[in-house]
């Protein structure tokens, strides 16, 4: 069987450097504790929490003095002083480029700003990177949201406008919407477009566009609670007749992969190469069947 495998497949640097960094901390801590899942994917947490990784869902359950890791997605202004007043230990692994956007965001809101924060309101990093712009914000998830936002702003009298996005959001979601605003907001409103959709993203959805075009199956493999990897599989129902989205080999059902001569696989930032590497191997050593679609 033939098959094209993404080249940018796989860990982001951010989640890369995230389990790096927690895996040589968990050889010199014996319990460390974490606010939500330290990647969205199931079998990278697993291996992690055999190690000491202890996920819980809020500070308040996190004790005094103990070590906490902060996952690439960050974390809301308010945790940080949580995190000081319980005097933790924590290891900051938020992304260098998600830090960016809290600062850019932080400075807006200090301008005077109002901030539109394109991304899905419940994604831990769109909540982090919200708290810094409180209360001139809005996140737009969809273009109702748009309507909501503006009508926030033109009730507020606010002229100075700047757009960010969560890293992982999907470019055209992001184009459409921007377009969109433009045409919504006062004429004589400074609008600021800033395109904060991580470099690593922004590839890795135009690689799977491209090998979405020349094949028969895609196959996404990735965490089925994260957002970029749900966002290539939507790329490729899109460009591609058929798509499935796994999050290991025990996911992919062969007698069906079999019916087809030539696969394309891309995998989302959270998903370890060890679980790519397997995919590709039995992909490659399966033997295409004839098969009569409709037949
Ligand atoms: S997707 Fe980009 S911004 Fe998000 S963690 Fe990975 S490298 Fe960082």
């Amino acid at each position: 069987m033939e098959v094209i495998l993404g080249k940018r497949a796989g860990f982001c640097p951010g989640v890369k450097n995230t389990v790096i960094k927690t895996e040589k901390i968990l050889e010199q801590v014996k319990e460390i504790y974490c606010l939500g899942q330290l990647v969205h994917n199931k079998q990278v947490t697993e291996k992690l929490k055999q190690k000491g990784l202890k996920i819980v869902d809020d500070i308040s359950v996190v004790p005094n003095n103990s070590y906490l890791i902060i996952r690439a997605h960050g974390i809301p202004k308010e945790t940080y002083k949580k995190i000081k007043e319980k005097n933790i230990k924590a290891l900051d692994l938020t992304c260098p480029k998600v830090l960016q956007i809290h600062k850019q965001v932080e400075n807006y809101a200090k301008l005077g700003y109002y901030i539109i924060l394109t991304g899905e309101k419940e994604h831990p990093e769109v909540i982090g990177t919200y708290s810094f712009g409180v209360p001139n914000i809005s996140v737009v998830e969809n273009l109702e949201d748009i309507k909501l936002a503006v009508e926030c702003i033109n009730k507020k009298d606010i002229r100075n406008i700047a757009v960010v996005s969560q890293t992982t959001f999907s470019m055209e979601k992001f184009e459409q919407y921007t377009s969109n605003l433009k045409k919504m907001i006062k004429k004589d409103s400074n609008l600021e477009i800033n395109k904060t959709i991580c470099d690593a993203t922004k590839l890795r959805q135009m690689e799977t566009t491209e090998i979405a075009r020349q094949v028969e199956l895609m196959v996404i493999i990735g965490g089925k609670n994260s957002s970029n990897t749900k966002k290539l599989y939507e790329i490729s129902l899109r460009e591609c007749n058929n798509a499935v989205l796994v999050e290991t080999i025990d996911d992919l059902y062969m007698n069906y992969v079999k019916r087809f001569k030539k696969i394309g696989i891309m995998a989302g930032a959270s998903t370890p190469k060890y679980v790519i590497d397997e995919i590709v191997q039995i992909i490659e050593n399966t033997k295409t069947e004839n098969y009569m679609f409709g037949g």
